[in-house]
């Protein structure tokens, strides 16, 4: 049953998430060859503590993994799909790179991710990136009340698939609330109509994971996830929370 949170919860989070927007927006102009994983993760906690708020995945242990996470952003660079950690590796032209970030207030989370060209990148990457941000607007667009996580599934699963490209399997965007990740899970594809129900009050973190050459992934030694052939990959998350008038974006 999904977790349905009350107007001022929600507004809480909404606080959390328009932080997390401004610091995204902030790193996303930052990006450049020659900075280095370790310098923007450095910013984006300056960047949360100055507003007032938390680093969400700073010491995040969610159950199976080995260690607490160490870092405030996920950056995962070319072939890895998400959860990379920040290392001393300076961007080059011609990369791309998704950066995840979740903000705590109150101890209510939001979570956002994109992916950005470094430098001058191939007409492919361009598509890449184009083709996983247009999924989550369509994602976004689908999580209307009455509507189910398969509605949003298909939505994305579908854009991506008609584009030539891969629906990374085994990852998936999830409810979020007083824990980073809730129920119910939202898949990146699935059938109209099936799965849990869209309701008000429901706050969900939908986050498409595409990639060029292959719908497999393999666990890295960081523990991160890449792709299993080496292609490239992107990763595009909003928070929303589902409400009578439509979806609202919360980051
Ligand atoms: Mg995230
Ligand atoms: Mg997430």
């Amino acid at each position: 049953m999904a977790l349905v949170k009350s107007q001022p919860e929600i507004e809480t989070m909404a606080r959390a998430g328009a932080i997390l927007r401004t610091v995204l927006d902030t790193l996303k102009a930052e990006i450049r060859p020659g900075l280095s994983l370790l310098e923007l993760d450095k910013r984006a906690r300056q960047l949360i503590e100055a507003a007032g708020g938390k680093p969400a995945f700073l010491g995040y242990k969610p159950s199976g993994a080995t260690r607490p996470y160490p870092a405030t952003l996920c950056t995962s660079v070319n072939n890895v799909v998400v959860h990379g950690i920040p290392t001393s590796y300076a961007l080059r032209a011609g990369d791309i790179v998704s950066i995840d970030c979740g903000v705590k207030i109150n101890g209510w989370y939001s979570d956002a991710a994109f992916t950005v060209a470094v430098g001058e990148v191939s007409p492919q990457l361009k598509k890449l990136i184009s083709v996983t941000e247009e999924a989550l607007q369509r994602g976004i667009d689908a999580a209307q009340h009455g509507n189910t996580v398969g509605d949003i599934g298909n939505a994305v699963g579908s854009f991506i698939k008609k584009q030539g490209l891969y629906v990374v399997k085994g990852l998936t965007g999830h409810g979020i609330g007083t824990n980073l990740h809730e129920e119910p899970s939202i898949f990146n594809e699935g059938k109209p109509g099936t799965g849990p129900k869209l309701v008000p009050g429901m706050v969900i973190a939908i986050e498409p994971m595409v990639a060029i050459g292959t719908n497999e992934i393999v666990q890295l030694a960081d523990e991160s996830y890449g792709t299993k052939d080496g292609s490239i990959a992107a990763h595009f998350e909003k928070t929303i929370a589902i409400t009578k008038e439509g979806p609202r974006i919360l980051t």
